[in-house]
């Protein structure tokens, strides 16, 4: 179970600052794509508070990597959009993110990984010994297959126990929805 727990609980993928980044040590961000960053199966402008948020970790000198189980012609999609490198799809929980760390020379312990999946971004991300950070889903529509594992996320996180999360996350529960 220890392998599914997500070091922090985070309202929003906006919330992982310069500084909450520094504060933990972390110098790198390995960002799922697919209800992280945009809604599932969104195409259109990068909306301008995400371009801002990434500028801000750039110009802190966060770098910042895209690690997506989307198509190859999405993820090129969104990394132009973004200014963002990344790729897909990654085979994620049990691919890609080693290959992305391979790419920005950083070791797990300088990165956080940021996702909306228990089963592929806080279990690839955990099994690396990377920092992992749960964020609800952007979006409810999803396949039916999604669908299904986000019930088991959520039995998975009810039973986890609460306290042993970043104190200055957000508690599981009320934010994770459908
Ligand atoms: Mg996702």
């Amino acid at each position: 179970m220890k392998v599914l727990r997500p070091k922090a609980l985070l309202p929003a993928v906006t919330a992982v600052t310069p500084q909450w980044l520094s504060e933990r040590g972390l110098r790198a961000v390995l960002l799922d794509l697919d209800n992280t960053l945009v809604p599932y199966e969104a195409y259109g402008e990068a909306p301008r508070h995400l371009l801002e948020w990434l500028e801000g970790l750039k110009q802190a000198g966060v770098r910042v990597f895209l690690v997506s189980n989307g198509s190859p012609r999405r993820v090129r999609y969104w990394c132009e959009r973004l200014g963002v490198p990344g790729f897909g799809p990654a085979g994620k929980p049990w691919f890609g993110f080693r290959e992305a760390l391979r790419r920005l020379e950083l070791t797990a312990r300088e990165v956080a990984v940021v996702g909306d999946q228990l089963f592929t971004d806080v279990l690839g991300g955990n099994l690396v010994g990377a920092y992992t950070v749960l964020v609800p889903p952007l979006s409810s529509r999803e396949m039916g297959y999604t669908r299904l594992v986000r019930r088991l996320e959520r039995w998975v996180l009810r039973s986890l126990n609460p306290e042993a999360f970043d104190p200055e996350g957000v508690r599981p529960g009320p934010t994770i929805k459908d």
